[in-house]
Formats: C-alpha cells, structure tokens, sequence
C-alpha cells in the first residue's frame, strides 16, 4: 500500500457504503456519523456502520462499526485495515480506534465542521474540558496512528483527476447537509444525553 488511501475509493465508500446506512439512521432519530473498514491490500470494503445512540449513546458510528466488526466470526486484522470515520473522531472514538489496534484513521469533516456545519460541537467541548485542549490541539500524528484529513488528500491529487472528486465532494456534502438538518429538527425529541 502507498503511504495514503486513495482519496477516490474513500469519496466512493462514503458515498455508496455508508451513506445508505446513515439515511436509515437519521430517519430513526440518530445522529448523522458514519464509518466503514477497509482493507489495505486492495481496498475492499470490509464493514461499514452509522451511528446509533437511540439505542446506547456510546453507539458512536465509529465505535458502533467496530461493534459489528467484533461481531463477525471471521474477520482481518486491524493493523491490515484503514479506519474511515465520515467525522473526525471524538476522543471516545480514537480511543477506541487506538485500543482496537489500527494505525490510522482518514476522517472527511473535521472537529470544526462538526461544531460549525453540524452544530454539534461536543467533541471539541470534551477535548476542551476533558483535556484542555483548543481545536487542532491533538495529536493528529503519534505514536500509534496517522490520522489524515480526506479534503488534504483530493487537494493533492493531479489537476486531471481532481476535478472528479471535487465535485463527488460537493454532492457528498450536500447529502449530508440534508440529513442534518433532519437530524437537528427531529433531536428535540430523542433522550441522547448528548444531542
Ligand atoms: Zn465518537
């Protein structure tokens, strides 16, 4: 595998994997986060997940994914896989992420779009209260993992290809714009502690 993903096949599972699932979730009352598996080798898709805190607030889309991964009888290692998290992963989830063994995780809105687009500024609260720590303050790079920005990825790509994913991007975004705003007039109605 090169140094990075291919940010075309992580637009792609975002888009045609995950997406689906969250559709369901949001119109059930949960929020929005998604994350999906994959296969270094070849890129394969080996789970995707959403986010269902109706059901326990801890059911993070990440650590909900792994949930389902732990749940599979056979299943890869997790230091041959990528972690891909639709939203920068809260301090919950990387943790999860660190203890379950991966050396990565490719996130395609960060911390702040999740405060500022979402108006779900919780991660950034925690990381503020828990740890003292501003917006960026982490470590997006340590000794157990790389983490990558997918927006950094399709801004490096050729003028040739980018075009392509720029625009996957835009439709993306604008998705997810559509259920989080489903998300947030249906949330006065749901028990999530956090909501
Ligand atoms: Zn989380």
């Amino acid at each position: 595998m090169s140094e990075t993903a291919s940010p075309a096949r992580l637009l792609d599972v975002i888009e045609k994997d995950i997406l689906p699932l969250t559709k369901g979730g949001v119109s059930g009352g949960a929020k929005v986060f998604g994350a999906a598996l994959l296969r270094k080798s070849d890129l394969s898709l080996v789970i995707a997940g959403t986010n269902n805190e109706t059901e326990n607030p801890l059911w993070h889309g990440e650590v909900h994914t792994l949930k389902q991964f732990y749940e599979m009888p056979e299943r890869p290692e997790t230091k041959d896989l990528i972690f891909l998290s639709t939203h920068e992963p809260c301090t919950m989830c990387m943790s999860a992420i660190t203890w379950a063994g991966f050396d990565n995780y490719y996130y395609f809105y960060s911390h702040e779009d999740s405060r500022d687009a979402f108006a779900i500024p919780h991660d950034l609260k925690i990381m503020k209260e828990l740890y003292g720590l501003e917006p960026g303050g982490y470590r997006r790079q340590n000794a157990f993992w790389k983490s990558f920005y997918i927006g950094d990825l399709v801004a490096a790509t050729p003028d040739a290809d980018r075009a392509s994913l720029e625009e996957q991007t835009a439709r993306i975004k604008r998705e997810y714009d559509r259920l989080s705003g489903i998300y947030q007039d249906s949330k006065s109605g749901n028990s999530i502690p956090l909501n």
